[in-house]
């Protein structure tokens, strides 16, 4: 699988600053800020500052230098908000059938209420 990366998207354009959004931690290779339609008390989005398109494409082809940061981010994220204590759920939606919106990788650090189970049960 080959992928294509949009810079066009509205993270691409966030990271370059073209667009506001609300920080909650900055690192050389990372950027966390509030989703703009909280589904949580707590919904933060950790994205790469390079162009991967979604989690895959990342693991794939990131520098381990970027993979450290960016899973460091997320940690950093979650001692930030104070998750840990009550639970909390990390996902990253990856191309059609996830329903990814945007084409820039993202996870999405979501807790402060029960979030109910993981899937609806088909
Ligand atoms: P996904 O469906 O995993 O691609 O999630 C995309 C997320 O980006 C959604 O939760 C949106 O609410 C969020 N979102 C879209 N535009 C913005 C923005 N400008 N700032 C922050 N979050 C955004």
């Amino acid at each position: 699988m080959s992928y294509t990366y949009d810079d066009q998207n509205i993270f691409a354009k966030i990271l370059r600053g073209e667009i506001p959004n609300t920080t909650v931690l900055e690192t050389e290779h990372a950027l966390a800020f509030r989703d703009l339609y909280p589904q949580a008390p707590t919904h933060v989005l950790v994205i790469p500052k390079g162009p991967y398109v979604c989690f895959d494409h990342f693991a794939q082809e990131a520098t381990d230098v970027e993979i450290i940061d960016y899973v460091r981010a997320v940690g950093e994220v979650c001692k930030i908000e104070g998750v840990a204590e009550d639970g909390w759920r990390l996902i990253a939606n990856a191309g059609e059938h996830a329903v990814q919106e945007v084409p820039h990788l993202h996870v999405h650090v979501l807790a402060g209420r029960p979030l109910g189970r993981m899937l609806a049960k088909a």
